[in-house]
């Protein structure tokens, strides 16, 4: 469930951006800590944006890396497992700094792609009966 609170923050953030648009896409960097999928996102935001101007739209997931800083040798890495040990030292006793950000990066929006309706296919027939 852990996935919906994330979809609703990501969706707010797409709501206000779009600014009354519709909503094709949405490109969303998720720190390594949230431990969030782009299945997972993707399932729980179609629910939640059901209805909405983002109903239908993919999220395509960036996961952002851990730096870590190990406090018994002070190396530090980088790590999109929020399960890591130390690379120096083998050490689990770890800051970590980041890895929980949520931003979204960009939206890209249905305008200009798909017009609907108003057909006018019933003009400009030569030959038809007049
Ligand atoms: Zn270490």
């Amino acid at each position: 469930m852990h996935e919906f609170g994330i979809a609703e923050a990501i969706l707010a953030a797409v709501e206000t951006r779009a600014n009354g648009r519709r909503v094709r896409r949405a490109r969303v960097h998720a720190g390594a800590l949230l431990r969030i999928t782009e299945p997972a996102i993707n399932h729980a935001f179609t629910l939640v944006a059901d209805g909405s101007l983002a109903e239908g739209a993919q999220v395509d997931l960036v996961i952002v890396p851990i730096r870590l800083v190990c406090r018994s040798c002070d190396r530090t890495a980088t790590s999109v497992d929020p399960f890591i040990t130390c690379p120096g030292c083998g050490g689990t006793d770890i800051d970590t700094e980041g890895g929980d950000d949520l931003v979204l990066e960009s939206i890209q929006t249905a305008e200009a792609t798909h017009v609907p309706g108003d057909s006018r296919r019933d003009r400009g027939n030569p030959g038809g009966p007049s």
